[in-house]
């Protein structure tokens, strides 16, 4: 059983796809809270819970209600079709964290399908969760969105940095980039150390910001940092253009 919280079909905001026309699937659950990010959800029963900007697709207990449970891997099929899409279409799988589900047969499957029909497959993740790419060799072919959280999320170093889970993946995958997003000196220098464990790897950088207002207060620092480090510069389009990160 997976659990999806929501589909949507819009540009890639984010990363080395950024304005790639894209199907997402944002499945529920995370093996993390992030509670650092103090973003604040008020859930159906009216409870004010604190998490990430994605709180709702991580938070299963005031959540999960809203949450569909898949139990066969066509009725994603059948959602990726009821879409009016291009050949080949981009699908990304986000959450909450979606690599919780890497081993669970109604992912595998679909995934599998999804491969062999051509299209790229990318998963957003936290790189903290491994996956056997000997037992489902289809992850070799996917793309790895690597937003390893630094200590602004408040979930403890040793949870969130796991050098042997995103190494593996670097190596293992087709392609794999690591994501992060920078606002201050300090995180820097946590992005150099976690970067300097993992095997080669293009790393990106987006400014900080929850709203369009932040996000272009900060992209001039964000791109000079890119610009000391030789880190790739990325824009986070869907807050720029549509002010929010919910169902766009
Ligand atoms: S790892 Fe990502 S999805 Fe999970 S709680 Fe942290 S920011 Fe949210």
């Amino acid at each position: 059983m997976l659990y999806l919280v929501e589909h949507f079909y819009s540009i890639q905001g984010e990363g080395r796809y950024v304005g790639t026309p894209s199907l997402f699937f944002r499945l529920g659950g995370c093996n993390m809270r992030c509670e650092g990010f103090g973003c604040v959800e008020t859930a159906p029963d009216g409870v004010s819970v604190v998490g990430c900007d994605t709180v709702y697709a991580v938070d299963r207990h005031h959540f999960g209600d809203q949450w569909q449970g898949i139990e066969d891997w066509h009725v994603l099929l059948g959602i990726m079709q009821s879409y009016d899409l291009p050949d080949d279409v981009d699908v990304v799988f986000t959450g909450g964290e979606p690599l919780l589900y890497a081993h669970t047969p109604q992912l595998v499957a679909f995934v599998e399908y999804l491969i062999s029909r051509h299209h790229r497959v990318t998963f957003e993740t936290n790189g903290s969760v491994a996956v056997d790419f000997e037992r489902h060799r289809v992850y070799k072919s996917c793309v790895f969105a690597l937003s390893v959280k630094l200590s602004n999320s408040g979930e403890p170093y040793e949870k969130r940095v796991r050098p042997e889970v995103f190494g593996r993946i670097i190596t293992q995958a087709d392609e794999a980039f690591f994501k992060f997003t920078v606002d201050s000196e300090a995180l820097e220098r946590e992005i150099e150390t976690i970067t300097a464990e993992a095997p080669k790897c293009q790393v990106m950088c987006m400014p900080k910001g929850g709203s369009k207002a932040e996000v272009e207060a900060n992209t001039e620092a964000t791109i000079e940092l890119c610009k000391r480090k030789g880190y790739t510069y990325s824009d986070r389009l869907h807050i720029r253009i549509w002010d929010q990160n919910k169902g766009v």
